[in-house]
């Protein structure tokens, strides 16, 4: 079943399977193994759900956007990722990934991050479990996101500068993963998102599924759609798969200028194979989009099989329909949400009352984190 149990292989129909070195593959056999282990481990789940509930603050809440709802002849419902701990849904995963790597004997988490989300939630975790963290970020994006640099640092991360290529999030994610392979005994590589070799989708989307599972009993009834913006593709996944079993529509919106889905090809991109941006050569395209976590080429496996079976639709928004979005769910709900979030919001203002999003459909969206980080950039006027 989609969005269920494990994938044979880590294949999602075409998609999905572990591209990577001779040298990593034992490792990620051991992670799937011990991953395997851990989920149906009761002691494993309650801890990670104790965590969940008394650090990151869990359940958010789902806010019925009332204002909103009424300007736009629909009822739309907030699942509130922006209210976890660190301002995003990064942490349910990070957590998860965190225990398991103790778990495994490890002492040093590895991970990659864009505009520093994940950095900060892999840095957060280390801390809370005596971990050591490091960190690759592209220079262009350090010196676009100084705030979470800093503040990675504060939790004790060595933050590591990527020179190489186009200096952001899929130059960082290369070496990661090199870095990784220099130290597979004692280091867990802490992906963030969706992508990457099996187990990481299957895992990554298990440890999101909390957002899903929550909206789906917080929710008074169910919703026609289930719309979340994708980067990769976690905070989506997470929200889907508590919907996977239903009637409800999946919607997953990505940026104009980093539409994997709408504007990719199948290639593999950072161990797995998906749908990717690529140029006339088929390298990896670079992607660009005013929300630096949305700034890349590819999207988890399981969203192309997904699409390609037509379980979820994926749809595009352009830079300015999102700071219009951000504006305007700000003034109505008293809510300023991360760009990212923001996509999802863009589509929902644009959809609402055309075949879509009919007059008084039930919208269930997910507000993957908040505004605080994107502050400096609107306020210098960043535009389309
Ligand atoms: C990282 C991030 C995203 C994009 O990642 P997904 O894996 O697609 O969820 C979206 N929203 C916020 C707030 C983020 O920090």
């Amino acid at each position: 079943m989609i969005l269920m149990a494990e994938p044979a292989a880590g294949r999602f129909g075409d998609f999905g399977g572990r591209y990577v070195p001779e040298s990593l593959v034992p490792a990620c056999a051991e992670l799937a193994a011990a991953f395997r282990d851990a989920w149906t481990d009761k002691t494993f789940r309650d801890e990670l759900d104790e965590l969940l509930a008394v650090y990151a603050g869990r359940p958010t809440p789902l806010t019925p956007a009332r204002r909103l709802s009424a300007e736009l002849g629909i009822t739309l419902w907030l699942k509130r990722e922006d209210l976890a701990h660190t301002g995003s849904h990064k942490i349910n995963n990070v957590l998860g990934q965190a225990l398991l790597a103790r778990r495994l004997g490890r002492t040093r988490l590895i991970a990659e991050t864009g505009a520093g989300q994940h950095g900060v939630a892999t840095a957060t975790a280390a801390a809370l479990l005596g971990l050591s963290a490091t960190i690759y970020m592209g220079s262009r994006d350090i010196e676009r996101q100084r705030l979470n640099v800093f503040r990675m640092e504060m939790l004790g991360a060595e933050v590591v500068p990527v020179t190489g290529g186009s200096r952001t999030l899929k130059d960082a994610t290369n070496e990661a993963m090199r870095a990784w392979v220099a130290d597979v005994d004692s280091s867990h590589f802490l992906l963030g998102s969706v992508g990457g070799p099996h187990p990481y989708p299957w895992m990554v989307r298990e440890f999101q599924r909390v957002i899903g599972t929550e909206a789906r009993a917080q929710a008074p009834s169910l919703p026609d759609a289930v719309v979340a913006c994708v980067g990769g593709g976690s905070n989506a996944a997470g929200t889907f798969a508590g919907f996977a079993d239903t009637t409800a529509r999946l919607i997953g919106v990505e940026a104009s200028g980093g539409a994997a889905m709408t504007g990719g090809a199948p290639g593999v991109v950072h161990g797995t194979r998906s749908m990717v941006l690529q140029d006339a050569e088929g390298q990896v395209a670079e992607a660009s989009s005013i929300a630096a976590g949305l700034d890349y080429p590819g999207i988890g496996p399981e969203h192309a099989h997904l699409g390609a079976i037509g379980r979820a639709s994926y749809r595009t928004v352009t830079d300015a329909e999102v700071v219009t979005a951000i504006h305007r769910l700000a003034r109505a709900e008293g809510i300023i949400c991360a760009l990212e979030s923001a996509h999802a919001v863009a589509w929902v203002l644009r959809e609402a009352g055309t075949p879509l999003l009919p007059a008084g459909s039930k919208v269930l969206l997910t507000l993957s984190g908040r505004g605080d980080k994107d502050m400096v950039a609107l306020s210098e006027g960043a535009e389309a």
